[in-house]
């Protein structure tokens, strides 16, 4: 359509509205102002369509309600000023350029400086009208009061274009009523800073002003009473364009009615979805265990110690689970020492007295092999067969130990994640466990579970149609075509604070191991200049001469890192030839050959060394109860739960442990915190619960966490209240229509959730 013709323009006349109006699903292009090239450029930012945009938050507002004038400004305060450009320039120092800009209000003058900022030299342009924010400080020579790099915005050049004609002109008036007299919203730019917050807050006005009159609320009314939830729309306006008397507190934080009501929707739709895909996958068919006698006979006989409450409750959770005939998907969440293992086998052990196979896959070779040492002691009383599967194995004893799997003669095969990606065929599959497995996001999960079948996260695992000659396990109404999905047992020990554990993990059910095995004293933690360790070594002789053993860590975090290797390398050979020449000390890093790793590993579990030094390989799981130091180099270098897991490896035993954070230097504020946090507290949650708030919800989980959702207006550590109301209330919709859902609302919400869903996290089957 040609618009400067006059038909076409007459046509367009009759057909308004409606065809003027934006819907939500639009395409921003568009939006007036907008277009195709500028679409492009907001693509980047995550921004298709009109929904996309108006879901655009200001990442902060500014209070011009009552800008300030020169004359009353006082040095420390923060303080927004409208006031006319007069000079501007950038002055070399001798440390660093300034750039420099003077504005003025009639007579008064007021100097803003911003360092290292040449990219300014052209912003300014005498006339133009200028709101700055930002401190108020005295300049370093006497007194004359100046803004120090302010945030700023031109929000009127005189001579913008020159050819303004009349509708334009009303419509730059408009913009600038958008800019002062008001709390302003000022949004992150794009496009290189080419869309400014001032294009933003012009265009998304203008989306506003234009969106569909239809906008029905996709949540069901008695739940936005319950919650005093406002419209949509009105939470879209309130959100860009606060009202005057709105607190400006709350807006900071992003807790006015209007911000409530659009994170709440956005966790809602969230959890709906994570609630729907668990029914789901409860849906399917699985395996009912027998939970019979023998079952608790076989438990009762392989427990070398008495369970501890927290033990029994999450077998139980665990056990019901299997018992059931749809596919168990549990999440054991246990801090490190916990006692997770021995759940694991007793899992296991419902799976093999009923006749079927159980892989447990652990995230390295080293805890594969202890899982195979300790299965091993406590499972082979019972009789079951226990077989290792991992890749170092030379390749005639891997085609044996296959071959056992596919026939049904090993009841348990431990092997690493990656092995059991390269498919296994089992006999006769029936619980798989993972173990250690922090890093996978409920995302990530799903998009493995569509490549798979079997749910979790877990990679393939194929189970052959019948057990040929095995000689375990009864036949079942299972065998032939219809296919089974094996249950599913996650094990973590990063302590994930509840609500993140929900969404994260939203697609499974979750136990919790909140209690330790009864006999520990708690670890003493240290935190020592690296100064003294002289006097650290000392003591860890002391330790050893008292028949401990003791673990020194050096941070190569990332094993390829050459030069980490080396330093811990040398480290290795100081502290053995000159620091300990009379002591046994190992070496153990992931570059090793596995056949020598495994025999140091075991070497020290034996007690036949004293000394391990490592680097972070033995950051999960490894077990030796008489090691009860651990002296942690360079202990500025790792993350909170790294510390943390590296500290769970001792303090396993009744015997006082002691952990000694050494630090070369002056370390960062962050750092210091999280030391700090080491030696106050041994809780695994409130340790999570730090270190979510230094690092944010990304960087926690790893950055090969591409599972987090990420989110449009939510932040799980801010809005971790709203995000246990979103779950409630997603369960209490798919509950099924009552005398306050209709029908009606609940397909609404799930027709909703779906769109959402698909664009959102380009997941298209859910529900
Ligand atoms: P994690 O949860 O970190 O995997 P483990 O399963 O390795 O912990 O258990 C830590 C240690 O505690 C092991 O030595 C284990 O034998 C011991 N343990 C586990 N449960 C109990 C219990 N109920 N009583 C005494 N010791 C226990
Ligand atoms: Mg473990």
């Amino acid at each position: 359509m040609n618009p400067k013709s006059p038909d076409a323009k007459g046509h367009l006349l009759l057909l308004l509205p409606s065809l003027l109006m934006l819907e939500p699903s639009t395409s921003v292009q568009y939006v007036k102002g907008i277009g195709p090239r500028l679409a492009e450029v907001l693509a980047t930012k995550g921004i298709h369509t009109v929904d996309d945009l108006l879901h655009y938050l200001p990442f902060r507002y500014e209070d011009r309600v009552n800008p300030r004038s020169i004359s009353e400004l006082r040095a420390g305060e923060m303080a927004t000023v409208i006031a006319e450009v007069r000079t501007s320039g950038l002055f070399r120092t001798r440390r660093m350029p300034i750039f420099q800009m003077t504005a003025g209000q009639g007579r008064t003058r007021l100097k803003s400086i911003w360092f290292n900022a040449a990219y300014l030299r052209d912003k300014f342009k005498p006339g133009a009208m200028v709101a700055l924010y930002g401190k108020v400080e005295q300049d370093q020579y006497g007194g004359e009061l100046q803004l120090v790099q302010p945030q700023f915005e031109i929000i009127g050049d005189a001579d913008e274009d020159g050819s303004a004609d009349a509708s334009e002109k009303t419509e730059q008036k408009l913009a600038a009523s958008l800019e002062v007299g008001r709390i302003v919203p000022i949004y992150e730019s794009a496009g290189q800073g080419h869309l400014t917050p001032r294009w933003f807050r012009r265009i998304i006005r203008g989306a506003l002003d234009n969106l569909t009159p239809e906008l029905p609320d996709p949540i069901p009314a008695a739940i936005r009473q319950r919650l005093s939830l406002i419209s949509p729309r009105e939470a879209l306006r309130k959100v860009h364009w606060p009202d005057p008397g709105e607190s400006f507190a709350d807006l900071q934080s992003s807790r006015t009615p209007a911000h409530i009501r659009l994170i709440f929707e956005e966790l809602f739709f969230l959890e709906l979805g994570l609630e729907l895909k668990r029914r789901e996958q409860k849906a399917q068919t699985g395996i009912a265990f027998g939970l019979g006698n023998q079952v608790r006979e076989a438990i009762k006989k392989i427990l070398p110690f008495h369970p501890t409450a927290a033990q029994k409750r999450v077998l139980k959770e665990i056990a019901s689970d299997m018992g059931q005939p749809f596919p168990m998907r549990r999440l054991l969440q246990g801090d490190v020492g916990s006692g997770k293992t021995i759940v694991a086998f007793e899992a296991a052990i419902i799976a093999i007295e009923d006749g079927y196979q159980v892989a447990l896959m652990a995230p390295t070779e080293i805890l594969a092999q202890q899982h195979y040492f300790s299965a091993r002691r406590i499972l082979e009383d019972v009789g079951y067969r226990v077989v290792l599967l991992t890749g170092s194995l030379e390749d005639d004893r891997k085609r044996e130990i296959r071959r056992h799997i596919t026939q049904g003669n090993a009841q348990l095969v431990i092997g690493t994640h990656a092995l059991i990606e390269q498919k296994v065929e089992f006999a006769k599959l029936g619980l798989v466990i993972v173990d250690e497995q922090h890093r996978f996001g409920v995302l990530q999960r799903f998009k493995l579970m569509k490549k798979s079948d079997t749910g979790a996260g877990v990679p393939p695992v194929q189970t052959t149609k019948h057990l040929g000659t095995a000689p375990l396990g009864r036949p079942t109404e299972q065998s032939s075509a219809t296919p089974v999905e094996p249950d599913v047992l996650v094990m973590t020990a990063t302590p994930i604070p509840r609500t993140l554990a929900l969404t994260l993990y939203g697609d499974l059910d979750v136990s919790v191991l909140d209690e330790m095995p009864p006999g520990r004293t708690p670890i003493v933690t240290r935190r020592v200049s690296d100064e003294r360790s002289a006097e650290v070594w000392e003591f860890v002789r002391k330790q050893i001469a008292a028949g401990h053993q003791a673990y020194v860590v050096y941070p190569v975090i990332e094993e390829n890192e050459e030069s980490e290797l080396k330093a811990a390398i040398r480290m290795y050979k100081e502290l053995s030839k000159r620091v300990f020449p009379s002591l046994r000390v190992g070496l153990l890093h992931g570059r090793l050959d596995a056949d020598l790793k495994d025999q140091v590993m075991r070497m020290f579990q034996k007690g036949e060394l004293d000394i391990l030094v490592s680097t972070t390989v033995i950051e999960v799981g490894v077990d030796v109860a008489n090691a009860t130091v651990m002296v942690i180099e360079h202990a500025e270098r790792f993350g909170l739960a790294q510390l943390h897991q590296l500290r769970g490896r001792i303090g396993r035993g009744a015997a006082k442990s002691f952990c000694v954070l050494m630090t070369g230097g002056k370390v960062s504020e962050d750092c210091e915190r999280r030391l700090d946090a080491m030696v106050r507290t041994s809780d695994g949650f409130q340790i999570a619960e730090l270190d979510l708030e230094l690092r944010g919800p990304g960087e926690f989980f790893g950055t090969r966490q591409a599972g987090m959702p990420s989110f449009q207006v939510a932040n799980l550590i801010r809005d971790r209240q709203l995000l246990e109301a979103a779950k409630r209330e997603a369960a209490a919709v798919l509950a099924g229509p009552n005398a306050e859902i209709s029908q009606e609302e609940i397909k609404r919400a799930l027709r909703h959730m779906r769109t959402r869903w698909q664009r959102t996290y380009g997941l298209v089957e859910v529900g």
